[in-house]
């Protein structure tokens, strides 16, 4: 379809391979194959969990208001645990000949994280702080836990099951309360050394901008997210005139075509409150930016778009964290028949 679909290649086997740094599991790749995952999505509002299985459909959804579920670290983490076994019981539930168990535990938490998540300080879970929930769900299910940040958990989910099937590079965001983002490149997500890579909420986009919670100021964050527009505004993003959504599709477009030129990528997909509040109108605005300023050949017409999955994205995420965490490849709806990434 010319340049505005540069990424009709497919994914490949290799796509989603596991992390480098995984650390051990016992887990064999080929049983994997053969059951579902255990998924769960933490986040400041809700506690969430459901079975995956391996063609991305969810099943069983259950959440809690995370507010609700408990106000120290072990309250939280015990009502975590009786989401999970309600979640497993409904499974076995629907099952009743017998289908496979969850043969992985794959989790999508708000950051910051250690690397794997061994521990984890969610920002708006102010009773977690260094909690180890990897251990922790590990000990509590019995099964292989793989953890990472749910900016990256939806980057994984798009290229699976939603508007980034078939690309083998693009970026994964989040425009919403923050802003975070992921990057899967040549066919891979990546993790980087802190396994942060792609949190692209704090690029600069705006040279003498506003303070951000990171200590920098002018970053994406602090002009673009939900929090910044309505420190901005005064009012809630939602309620936000015509002029500061383009503003603000203005803004993720510019952080978008700087990555884009970075990494040599030409597709950005985006999710959250906010960019989807705003929709069509967020979109023209950032479309118009990128195509302002990425400009050499390879990174002209690079596009944006809006996330493919809705409410389910979070768990189909985890899902997808835990698969990749025991080495099973992800087959998309373009992938395995085609190009191996390497
Ligand atoms: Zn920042």
């Amino acid at each position: 379809m010319g340049p505005r679909h540069p990424l009709g290649v497919h994914a490949g086997r290799d796509s989603f391979a596991p992390m480098t740094t995984a650390t051990t599991s016992s887990a064999d790749p080929g049983a994997a194959g053969s059951g579902p995952a255990l998924a769960i999505d933490i986040g400041g509002t809700k506690l969430a969990a459901g079975i995956v299985d391996a063609d991305g459909t969810v099943f069983g959804h259950r959440q809690v208001p995370t507010q609700q579920a408990g106000r120290d670290a072990d309250q939280l983490f015990a009502t975590l645990v009786q989401l999970v076994d309600q979640v497993q019981a409904t499974w076995v539930g629907l099952r009743p000949g017998g289908g496979p168990l969850p043969v992985v535990c794959g989790v999508g938490s708000g950051g910051p994280m250690e690397p794997g998540g061994e521990a984890i300080s969610p920002l708006n879970i102010p009773s977690w702080r260094g909690f180890p929930l990897r251990a922790r769900l590990r000990e509590a299910t019995g099964l292989p836990t793989y953890v990472d940040n749910d900016a990256k958990a939806l980057t994984l989910a798009e290229g699976w099951r939603g508007a980034a099937i078939g690309a083998r590079d693009y970026l994964g965001m989040v425009v919403s309360t923050g802003v975070g983002g992921g990057i899967v490149l040549d066919g891979r997500l990546l993790d980087g050394e802190r396994g942060n890579a792609g949190h692209i909420g704090h690029i600069t986009v705006e040279p003498d901008g506003r303070r951000c919670r990171c200590g920098s100021y002018g970053c994406l964050e602090a002009e673009a997210s939900g929090t910044a527009i309505a420190a901005i505004t005064g009012r809630p993003p939602a309620e936000a005139d015509a002029a500061v959504i383009a503003r603000t599709g203005t803004l993720v477009g510019r952080a978008v075509a700087t990555v884009a030129t970075l990494l040599d990528l030409r597709l950005a997909v985006v999710a959250g409150s906010v960019a989807l509040g705003y929709g069509d109108a967020f979109f023209a605005a950032a479309q118009r930016e990128i195509d302002a300023r990425a400009r050499l050949p390879y990174a002209a017409g690079c596009v944006i778009r809006p996330a493919g999955l809705g409410s389910d994205a979070p768990l189909v995420g985890a899902a997808a964290v835990g698969f990749r965490g025991v080495g099973l490849t992800l087959q998309n709806e373009e992938g395995g028949g085609g190009e191996r990434g390497e």
